[in-house]
């Protein structure tokens, strides 16, 4: 049987449904299960994300027998709307729009309207009996078309300001202009008719080309152009932060065009089943009179509030759906509720009213902020609308981190004024320095810089720009526009609609009634209240959401696997306790010598450094050795009951070699010699490639009484603790090792201060496997280690050959070529050094069955490493504090699975 590639939907029969997203985009399929479910849905059909695939892969080739299936499928449609697609007394219009697996707002293109043409006006005229409403839709037609098809997916790059669109909204002004209009709504049908003979023949002169007038190459046309759309500059961005593969394809859905725009009885709107901001159960939406649904997500006009919960400072004035047509918010109320109970999720819907007829043209899951998402999970679980496993997916684990933001503090806002006000289109605070451009945004950011990207109007394309910036303000839009939900999506601090500001590019300022704010002028947002202030406002951690702990502990529920922290203070243990840590997991000892109160033992570190003979590095050594346990002994007893690892002394020593002439003066005075000689004793540790140096377990090696001391520090701070009726359990990591003899050699240091300490808990010693020799070695390591914990940042420095600290010098580049796909010191290369962990998970058990093992490195507060880590069978994950949560979550989603 032929491949089928073109899925129909509508009252007459419905090939997809819900399960197909796929093959059949997000869109296509809930169109189809929305059919299914006997809403008012217009006929269309959907040609697969597979087309799409052949489409790119053939150079603009479609499979064969497409032709035949659309056909086949435009026929169902007309059948099913009683119209004919080309028809010159009832012509049926349809839109083309795209519909990838995963919703990418905006990113690529749709083109409304098409099908009209000389043929097909009249008789639209006739029927509709709005000759001017015909002569808009034709209007929007020719600028949607000339801009998507003919210019964008035929590559053709217009300078900026340009574009064909840009001509043809020109051309309009200066219509309007002429005749002393205002607004777009004051052209007459003549006016339209006039400025759509003026488009035409601007598009034949600027594209060379005449504007089709035939419906079927109007409609090939609009499906090539969607597919083309895929590979847009903006959809590539957007896949790049968004990890959307390449291969994932569009589908593009063809639907009978119902107009919002065919006079005062019609409208168009979008709506969440739920506020998406808050979470709360409140139906939540905006709607304009006489529109289509491209002017209420481009913000042009302020739209109208759905119903008093939507209602804002900004729309408070303007009618509600539902006092307006009471009845038609009813039926949409009701198909509210019917899709909550069909999806067991918030939806967020696109409808369009024509002539007081409800359509719904769009379903989906929408995006929430964090706060929202916690909120609703919570609420749908006491709903009986979802059972706690689904609470637990339903929170990503990146949001937490927005749940776990900073606000603008309180006090400093009560004490300051705000300059403007806009609308809450995504929570927390943020300040940084003003910018108005996407690519000054991404400059800034690179330079260590906050900013807040400010801007017109919400577009697509600054979507690197959104993601580089601390928070976003936009004088237009409103909460269903593209910034605030890109925004909303990333749990970024974003204001839409502050109407008051005027954006003046040329002298790169904004202005506020009489106040001027400059380019690289500090502001502040407020974005949960869509406050903007002059200046920084102090910051401050949001205040505990009661629910944020219920929530936790379902999710606990639900985890199998162990998140510890790397902590090296007691404070940090403290705060990583109170997130939920269940130990630490890399203690690293080297901490203890730098910052707040470190002067001391790091005096003595370096006398160690710069000791001229055995003799005198093993006093200082003993000299240390009080600090070194004072040190492990706060933090075991900071996370009493909870197993801490502390690893053995790690760095290359020159780190610790001073510069400070006063300090070396100090030092050669403690060790009786000459500056020189100490400067000399310094240099001598200089290391070409430190990293690959004299660190790690090579340090006790070539120095075995600093490994005595320090397992001595470790096992008297545990029997001391013992000794208070404490409960420590400390374990030993050697790091940076590279064969068991090494293990084996530290190893019987181990057991000679194991016998000489008395009253000690019992001390696991295990490695860090963090050299893929090691990796590779795991059976023999682990006939020695009782434990392993991946070293994720060396393991994936020495993988890649790729040093970690000069690793920014390419790395834009690899990512914007996409030789990586993302950075594999952030989330672990599963492809490759992930074989080296589960090879080494492998190995080590195949020596010692009960081997623990963990991870430590930055990865392991990754969701997608925890998952990878998981999926491995280690014991558990361990990374910095304040991704506990973080991994606590992803760490029971990938038990849930
Ligand atoms: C590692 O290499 O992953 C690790 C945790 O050690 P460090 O970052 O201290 O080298
Ligand atoms: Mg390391």
């Amino acid at each position: 049987m032929a491949t089928k590639h073109v899925y129909f939907y509508g009252t007459s029969g419905t090939d997809g449904d819900a399960t197909m997203k796929n093959l059949l985009g997000g869109k296509g399929a809930n169109l189809a299960e929305m059919a299914k479910l006997g809403l008012p849905v217009p006929a269309g059909f959907t040609i697969t994300t597979e087309v799409c695939t052949h489409f790119m892969k053939s150079g603009g080739e479609y499979p064969e027998g497409i032709e035949d299936q659309v056909a086949a499928a435009l026929r169902q449609t007309e059948e099913c709307m009683g119209m004919k697609y080309g028809d010159p007394d009832d012509p049926l219009l349809v839109s083309c729009r795209s519909g990838a697996r995963q919703s990418m707002p905006g990113m690529m293109e749709t083109v409304l309207n098409v099908g009209l043409c000389s043929k097909t006006i009249p008789g639209l005229v006739k029927k509709s009996g709005n000759e001017r409403f015909v002569w808009d839709a034709y209007r929007r037609l020719i600028t949607m078309y000339s801009d998507v098809v003919m210019e964008k997916s035929e590559g053709i790059e217009p300078a900026e300001g340009q574009g064909i669109r840009h001509q043809l909204e020109k051309i309009m002004d200066e219509v309007k202009e002429a005749k002393g209009y205002t607004a777009d709504t004051d052209l007459t049908a003549e006016d339209l008719k006039d400025l759509c003979e003026k488009y035409k023949a601007k598009v034949k002169e600027v594209l060379g080309k005449e504007f089709p007038d035939d419906a079927m190459e109007q409609l090939w046309g609009g499906v090539g152009a969607v597919f083309k759309s895929w590979n847009g500059k903006r959809a590539k961005s957007y896949r790049r932060i968004e990890g959307i593969p390449d291969e994932w394809g569009t589908a593009v859905n063809v639907q009978s065009m119902v107009f919002g725009n065919m006079g005062e009885e019609s409208a168009t709107g979008v709506a969440f089943t739920r506020n998406p901001a808050t979470g709360e159960n409140k139906f939540y939406g905006e709607w304009l009179v006489n529109a289509q649904g491209e002017d209420v997500v481009a913000g042009i006009r302020t739209p109208n509030p759905l119903n008093d919960e939507t209602k804002s400072d900004q729309n408070a004035h303007l009618a509600s759906l539902e006092n307006e047509w009471g009845d038609l918010y009813k039926e949409l109320d009701d198909i509210r509720l019917k899709l909550e109970q069909h999806y067991h999720d918030m939806q967020d819907i696109e409808f369009t009213i024509q002539a007081k007829k409800l359509y719904m043209l769009q379903c989906r899951s929408g995006k929430r902020t964090g706060t929202a998402a916690l909120n609703m999970a919570m609420d749908m679980l006491a709903e009986g609308l979802i059972d706690e496993k689904t609470v637990v997916t339903r929170v990503a684990p990146a949001q937490l981190d927005e749940l776990l933001h900073p606000i603008v503090d309180p006090n400093a806002e009560k004490a300051t004024d705000a300059v403007v006000k806009g609308l809450p289109a995504g929570p927390g605070g943020a300040c940084g320095e003003i910018v108005f451009t996407s690519d000054d945004a991404v400059t800034v950011h690179a330079a260590g810089r906050k900013c807040i990207l400010v801007r017109e109007e919400t577009n697509p394309e600054d979507v690197e720009g959104m993601r580089a910036a601390e928070g976003i303000l936009t004088a237009r839009g409103g909460m269903t526009s593209h910034a605030a939900l890109v925004a909303r999506g990333w749990g970024k601090c974003c204001i839409v609609g502050a109407g008051d500001i005027k954006i003046d590019m040329a002298s790169r300022s904004m202005s506020v009634g009489d106040k001027v704010f400059k380019e690289g002028d500090a502001i502040t947002l407020n974005g949960t209240k869509g406050l903007v202030y002059a200046g920084e406002l102090a910051m401050m951690d949001s205040t505990e959401n009661p629910r944020f702990q219920k929530f936790m502990e379902i999710v606990d529920k639900y985890r199998t696997m162990t998140v510890r922290t790397n902590a090296d203070t007691p404070e940090d243990a403290a705060v990583a306790r109170e997130f939920g840590a269940e130990g630490i997991g890399l203690f690293r000892t080297e901490h203890m010598f730098y910052g707040e109160g470190a002067e001391k033992p790091l005096f003595v570190l370096r006398k160690m450094i710069h000791a001229g003979s055995d003799e005198e590095r093993n006093a200082a050594i003993d000299e240390l050795a009080p600090f070194v346990k004072r040190d492990i002994k706060a933090t075991l007893e900071a996370m009493d009951g909870l197993p801490v690892t502390v690893r053995l002394l790690d760095p290359p020593l020159h780190e610790f070699v001073p510069q400070d002439e006063a300090v070396l003066a100090e030092l050669a005075e403690a060790l009786g010699v000459t500056v020189e000689e100490v400067k000399a004793r310094g240099a001598a540790l200089h290391e070409v490639n430190p990293m690959m140096g004299h660190r790690g377990v090579r340090l006790g090696i070539t120095y075995p009484h600093l490994t005595d001391m320090q397992i001595r520090a470790i096992f008297e701070a545990g029997a001391e603790l013992k000794a208070e009726g404490k409960d420590p359990k400390p374990e030993i990591m050697v790091p940076v090792t590279c064969t068991v003899k090494e293990l084996d050699f530290v190893k019987p240091i181990y057991d000679k201060v194991a016998a000489e300490v008395s009253g000690a808990p019992a001390v696991p010693y295990g490695t860090m496997i963090e050299i893929p020799r090691a990796a590779l070695c795991a059976d023999q390591m682990a006939a020695t280690a009782e434990f392993f914990s991946f070293g994720t940042n060396d393991l994936t420095q020495m993988g890649f050959g790729f040093s970690r600290d000069d690793i920014g010098g390419f790395l834009q580049e690899y990512l914007s070529e996409k030789i990586l796909d993302a950075d594999p010191f952030q989330t672990i290369d599963q492809e490759g050094v992930g074989q080296l962990i589960t090879m080494s998970v492998e190995r080590g058990r195949a020596t010692r069955p009960d081997l623990k093992i963990g991870i430590c490195g930055e990865q392991g507060g990754d969701p997608a490493s925890v998952k990878f880590c998981f999926d491995n069978g280690l014991n558990y994950v361990s990374c910095s504090p304040f991704r506990v949560p973080i991994a606590r979550l992803a760490a029971a989603q990938a038990a849930i699975g």
